[in-house]
C-alpha cells in the first residue's frame, strides 16, 4: 500500500467559556486544530488531528503543524502507511522534533491500518476488550468556591476524578485552593492538583508541605530537574506532564525517581506510535497514567480513548476529553464521548471517527 495523497484542514475550535491555567497567567478562548486526510492506492482513507492546546502552553504551534506538513508531504508520498515504524524514522530524519507536527499523520495511518487489518485501534494498541475508560474532568484556575462550584457541575455529568488547575505567586491563596477542594470533595472522588508549572521549586516545598492533601501534584514546576527535586522533598505522589517531551524524558524521570506517573499525550509525544512506546514503558515500571491527547475534537480524544482503552486498568488513570470544553462539533455525534463518567472507544475497524468534510471547510493544500 502507498500513500497517493495528504490533504490538510484548518478549522478553529473556539472554548465554551474562557480557560485559564497556571494560576491565572495562562489564559485559552480558541483551540487552531489541522484535521489530516490521507488516502491510498488502494482506496483506504485514514484521518488524524492535530491541535495544540493554543500556542502559550507548551512548545507547539497551529500554524507550525501546517508548515511542518508541507516539509514532511512531498517525502511521504509512495510511502506504505501501514509501516508505522519505519514512517516515523522517516518523518525524524526528514524532519527533527517537532512531534506535534506529525502526530496527525502517525494517526491516520493507524486509521489505515485498523480498516486494513479489520480492528478497531484498541486492539491494534494491544487491548482485548473496548475498556469504557473513566473521564476525567479538567477545572479551570479561580476562587476556592469557583472551583468547587465548577468540580460540582462535573459531578453531575458523571465526572468522579478531576484536574484542579492551581499555582500562582500567592502561596496562601494555593494552599487555600487546595484545602477547600479536599474538604468539598466528595469520598468517592479524586483530584489532581495540577500546577502547569507555574511554581518554583521552593514555593511548591512550601505549599505541599503545608497542606495536608496527598492526593497527586502535578507539573509543579518548569522542568524535569526542577521536578524531581520537589518529588523528593514531598509527602504527594507526582505526576509529570509539560516536561515529557520524548521517551528519553521518560527513562530519565524514571532514573532520577521525578514521578510516580505521567500524562502521556500523543499530540506532545508525535502520535499513537510514541506514545504507545511511553505507555508500554510506563507498564513496565509500574506508573500510573492518564492519557488524552493535547487538544482538538472527539477525533483527537477517540485515538487517545483507544490507547487508554488498551492500557491495564492498574496502570490508567482517568482520561480528559477536550472536545467537552468546545462550543463546535466537526465530527458529530461520533466517537468516544462521556457517558455517565466514562468513555468507550469504537470497534468499528481502524479509528472509528469520520469526518464530514463539509464541516471543515476547504483544505487548505493537497499534496499528491
Ligand atoms: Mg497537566
Amino acid at each position: 500500500m502507498k500513500i497517493s495523497a495528504i490533504t490538510v484542514f484548518q478549522i478553529d475550535l473556539p472554548l465554551s467559556e474562557p480557560y485559564y491555567l497556571s494560576g491565572g497567567r495562562l489564559k485559552f478562548e480558541l483551540l487552531d486544530s489541522t484535521f489530516v486526510r490521507i488516502d491510498t492506492d488502494e482506496g483506504l482513507t485514514g484521518w488524524g488531528e492535530a491541535c495544540p492546546w493554543g500556542h502559550t502552553y507548551l512548545p507547539a504551534h497551529g500554524p507550525g503543524v501546517r508548515a511542518g506538513i508541507e516539509t514532511l508531504a512531498p517525502v511521504l508520498i509512495g510511502t506504505d502507511p501501514l509501516a508505522l515504524d519505519a514512517l516515523n524514522r522517516l518523518m525524524d530524519v526528514t524532519l527533527p522534533g517537532h512531534p506535534y507536527v506529525k502526530s496527525a499523520i502517525d494517526m491516520a495511518c493507524w486509521d489505515i491500518l485498523g480498516q486494513k487489518a479489520g480492528l478497531p485501534l484498541w486492539r491494534l494498541l494491544g487491548g482485548d476488550t473496548a475498556t469504557a475508560v473513566a473521564v476525567n474532568s479538567s477545572i479551570s484556575t479561580g476562587t476556592p468556591d469557583e472551583m468547587i462550584s465548577l468540580i460540582q457541575k462535573a459531578s453531575a455529568k458523571g465526572y468522579r476524578t478531576h484536574s484542579a488547575k492551581i499555582g500562582g505567586t500567592d502561596i496562601a491563596q494555593d494552599i487555600e485552593r487546595i484545602e477547600a477542594i479536599t474538604a468539598a470533595l466528595p469520598a468517592d472522588e479524586h483530584v489532581t492538583f495540577d500546577v502547569n508549572r507555574a511554581w518554583l521549586p521552593a514555593t511548591a516545598i512550601q505549599v505541599l508541605n503545608s497542606v495536608s492533601a496527598r492526593d497527586w501534584v502535578e507539573q509543579p514546576c518548569q522542568t524535569l530537574g526542577e521536578c524531581a527535586h520537589v518529588a523528593s522533598r514531598v509527602a504527594q505522589p507526582i505526576m509529570l506532564d509539560e516536561c515529557m517531551h520524548d521517551f528519553s524524558d521518560h527513562l530519565q524521570a524514571w532514573k532520577i525517581a521525578a514521578c510516580e506517573g505521567v500524562k502521556v499525550k500523543p499530540n506532545r509525544l508525535g502520535g499513537l506510535t510514541k506514545a504507545k512506546q511511553v505507555r508500554d514503558f510506563g507498564v513496565s515500571i509500574g506508573w500510573q497514567m492518564h492519557i488524552e491527547d493535547l487538544g482538538g475534537s472527539a477525533l483527537a480524544d477517540t485515538a487517545a480513548i483507544h490507547l487508554a482503552a488498551s492500557t491495564p486498568d492498574a496502570n490508567r488513570l482517568a482520561s480528559w476529553l477536550c472536545h467537552y470544553h468546545l462550543s463546535v462539533d466537526p465530527v458529530p455525534g461520533q466517537g468516544a464521548r462521556n457517558i455517565d463518567g466514562f468513555a468507550t472507544p469504537p470497534s468499528t475497524p481502524g479509528l472509528g471517527v469520520i469526518p464530514d468534510e463539509a464541516l471543515l471547510g476547504a483544505p487548505i493544500a493537497t499534496y499528491r
